[in-house]
């Protein structure tokens, strides 16, 4: 049996004992692209129109926020319905502190069969699931990391997962699925009373359709959202969902009371009347995508296509590539992939420093 890291007199649960924290390195660097934020900062014009309303809020801070947020709520579903020419409602939008906290939340309302999701993809799904005592299935992918929509069902149907996780564009791989894989997998869910959840963290720069479409047909399939990635606005923490009243319903069970501070509620509405500026840079960030890519692949590296705003490409060794990038300033991810590495699209300079950090380190070898 292993020796336990903790202390004999701490009663950590016993399945907690051999996990470690969430750890994307945050280190000073130059380049910061390991975990995948909008370079662009809020303009001086908007960081006003923060600062005036938190001010306003303050006055009122002696008391708890709305605890259903509804005004944030009402916002997040006509931007929605903006974007998709849907009829959403805030009765069928949860938003939370960042999309972790709706996994979490999901979890803890549904994980009773466990869950399912196909690999590689989002760590924190596993992770988020093993804390909340969710049982967590790896499903998996092809060679290429696209997802195959009958074998995936074929998986849903033979696991029973009450939970499955999709996410698309998938990270750390960039890959994205079509709507049509994505109704078989809807449809196989349904068949063993399953919630099928599309995490849809970076759907802003894909070109595919969104699964929102599928959600009048589809009352157990849910749709995750999140401010954090081409909205520009992670430090805020604000994630959301967009799924059928009574999905909604069973989170308001196992949500903390008043778990959005009206700090919070406040600035993602301010954020909302500004959407149009948060999101101006994602024609931009693809642009750089495709720039990068190519420059990737004339250094003679493989590229895996993506649909997100960040890269998963090829390096002889993921550790000793990615420390010879840190030590001239730019920080990327190493996935845990073997023989791979994941850049997130900065601005300009940015992106410029990477590929000429990595023809230094790919030249040294
Ligand atoms: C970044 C990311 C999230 C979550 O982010 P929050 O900041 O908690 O909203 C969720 N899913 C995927 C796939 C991500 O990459």
């Amino acid at each position: 049996m292993n020796q336990s890291r903790w202390p004999q007199w701490l009663p950590l649960r016993e399945d907690l004992q051999e996990l470690v924290p969430y750890g994307a390195p945050q280190l000073p660097s130059l380049a910061q692209l390991n975990t995948n934020e909008n370079p662009y900062p809020p303009s001086r014009e908007l960081v006003q129109a923060i600062a005036k309303r938190v001010e306003e809020v303050a006055g009122s801070l002696n008391r708890y926020p709305d605890r259903e947020a509804i005004d944030l709520r009402s916002a997040l579903a006509n931007f929605l319905n903006e974007l998709s020419g849907l009829h959403l409602s805030a009765k069928q939008i949860w938003a939370a502190n960042g999309s972790n906290e709706v996994i979490q939340s999901l979890f803890l309302a549904f994980g009773g069969r466990g869950a399912l999701g196909f690999t590689p993809s989002y760590s924190m799904h596993p992770l988020i699931a093993r804390v909340t005592g969710t049982s967590w299935i790896n499903g998996e992918r092809r060679e290429d990391f696209t997802i195959d929509a009958i074998a995936a069902s074929a998986q849903i149907l033979s696991t029973r997962a009450s939970l499955i996780f999709v996410t698309t564009p998938n990270n750390p791989t960039g890959t994205a699925i079509s709507l049509t894989d994505l109704e078989i997998m809807a449809k196989a869910a349904g068949s063993v009373g399953g919630l099928l959840v599309v995490d849809e963290a970076y759907a802003e720069f894909s070109q595919e359709h969104s699964a929102l479409d599928l959600l009048e047909k589809y009352p157990h399939l849910v749709v995750i959202r999140t401010m954090s990635k081409a909205f520009a606005f992670a430090g805020a923490r604000v994630g959301y969902l967009a799924g059928d009243e009574e999905v909604v319903n069973a989170m308001q069970i196992v949500r903390l009371p008043y778990h959005l501070s009206a700090l919070t509620q406040a600035v993602a509405l301010v954020a909302l009347e500004h959407r149009k500026e948060l999101l101006s840079a994602v024609e931009t960030l693809i642009a750089s995508r495709q720039w990068v890519s190519r420059q990737l692949e004339s250094l003679g590296v493989k590229v895996v296509p993506s649909s997100a705003n960040f890269l998963l490409f090829t390096v002889p060794s993921s550790q000793e590539i990615w420390q010879s990038l840190l030590d001239q300033g730019v920080l990327v991810r190493d996935v845990g992939l073997s023989g791979y590495l994941r850049v997130t699209i900065g601005n300009e300079a940015e992106n410029e420093r990477f590929i000429s950090a990595l023809r230094n380190s790919l030249g040294g070898k």
